[in-house]
């Protein structure tokens, strides 16, 4: 007889409400009757709700600040560089290394931040994000199996752009590969952690969440077959597991339409906050040195900091001041076209990223948090780039994330019931492993 086995499903970007009515629509029906046994609910992301810093709280248990993957784009201040976080700084152990650890076998396939892989008493395959296959997973002899199968890392977003109906073919071609394949792995072997990341939920909600909300039919069509198209690969799953097995199914952030995206580097260099030295700024080696801050998406401002910042020039004992001064302009930033106000609160890095007990002794020379988080009221995406030539602009993004409504499937206990946010989900993930193995 099969040991029982843990199953985490990560649908990246799928809001609770979403899915709850696609549940009562019976579009997905097999994991209507798991979600009917099991807790389902909504629960919140992580702030600023990234897919990178949500599942790496959800893959250790901790907060960003404790991880240490905060975003997609770090800057070093003293090079004045930007940098893409991976597996390299999570200074945390993930799920698949307490398995491992435990000499348990683990599959886990497509989560973010697993790149560059490591080593796992199994077969990690990374993410978006991820260079290529040669170089994303281990053991790498798996890579040649990988390319037979046509298993893609990830969809091609570019053909979005300009080719909508190809993208959208794009994605179910990458969806079924992946289910194909992690069928293959999963029929292979009975892995005791079998993990699975679908990424192509949130690629579709970039594109088309305006159209999807506005009731067009022909976007809920594709929607019905992307969700469609994983729902029998849900059911294939539960109909094998061995008795006693634990399914866990979560998103990492809802998502929200896009009114319109906000420039915020260009806001500041409007209000004479941000400079330039170079007359189309590309790199934060392009900002002034007489800069009072500068941003990265989403809404993370960086006080030009002496000291800090390589090039900074805003004195450490004028720190608070600044704050001060940044918070109120911010406060009272307006969409462009239609006069709105765009932001709803301004917050202290320390407030968001340090554990309560430590705001008091934050540090701004040392802190590797933002100096002030923006958030955004409901439909902007306040973007880092640092040069736009426009305040704002409607793309071709039309969803975006949200920190609220991504959702939660777990066994029917009181813990399970209680988890609140994805870094908790992680949490409660960590001690089912200690529980079941
Ligand atoms: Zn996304």
């Amino acid at each position: 007889m099969s040991e029982p086995r843990l199953y985490v499903i990560g649908l990246d970007g799928v809001p609770f409400t979403v899915l709850r009515d696609f549940l009562d629509q019976g579009i997905m029906p097999r994991l209507r009757e798991l979600a009917g046994r099991s807790v389902f609910r909504s629960i919140r992301s992580v702030q600023p709700p990234l897919s990178a810093p949500a599942w790496a709280s959800f893959l250790t248990g901790r907060p960003p600040d404790e991880h240490s993957v905060m975003s997609f784009t770090e800057r070093d201040p003293r090079a004045m560089r930007w940098f893409t976080p991976d597996a390299r700084q999570l200074t945390a152990p993930t799920l698949q290394e307490m398995a491992s650890d435990m000499g348990r076998r683990v599959f886990s396939m497509n989560f973010p931040v697993t790149y560059p892989p490591k080593p796992v008493n199994g077969v990690s395959i990374c993410g978006f994000l991820g260079k290529d296959l040669e170089s994303g997973v281990y053991p790498e002899r798996e890579v040649p199996l990988l390319k037979q199968r046509g298993y893609r890392i990830d969809s091609d977003v570019a053909l979005a752009r300009h080719d909508l109906p190809a993208f959208i073919n794009d994605l179910k071609t990458v969806l079924t590969r992946r289910l194909e394949t992690a069928m293959y792995y999963h029929d292979r072997e009975p892995w005791d952690l079998f993990m699975v990341h679908i990424m192509e939920t949130d690629r579709l909600h970039h594109f088309t969440y305006e159209a999807f909300q506005k009731g067009d039919e022909a976007i809920r069509d594709v929607y019905h077959q992307l969700y469609g198209m994983i729902d029998p690969f849900i059911g294939a799953l539960t109909d094998q597991a061995p008795p006693g097995s634990r399914f866990l199914l979560l998103s990492d952030h809802g998502f929200t339409v896009l009114k319109r995206e906000i420039y915020l580097n260009h806001w500041l260099w409007e209000q004479g906050f941000l400079r330039f030295n170079h007359p189309r700024p590309a790199h934060l080696g392009h900002i002034h040195p007489a800069s009072v801050a500068y941003s990265l998406y989403p809404g993370r401002l960086y006080i030009h900091l002496k000291g800090r910042e390589a090039s900074g020039s805003v004195p450490p004992d004028k720190y608070e001041q600044t704050r001060e001064t940044l918070r109120r302009a911010l406060t009272g930033l307006r969409d462009p076209v239609d006069g709105a106000p765009v932001v709803a609160e301004v917050l202290n890095g320390e407030d968001v990223y340090a554990p309560p007990g430590l705001r008091a002794w934050h540090d701004p020379l040392t802190a590797a948090y933002p100096d002030l988080l923006v958030i955004a009221r409901e439909g902007y995406d306040l973007k880092g780039m640092l040069w736009k030539g426009k305040p704002a602009d409607k793309t071709v993004y039309n969803g975006m994330h949200s920190y609220d409504n991504a959702f939660w499937i777990a066994p029917q206990t009181e813990k399970a019931a209680a988890v609140n946010d994805i870094r908790e989900a992680g949490v409660f993930t960590a001690h089912l492993l200690t529980e079941m193995f």
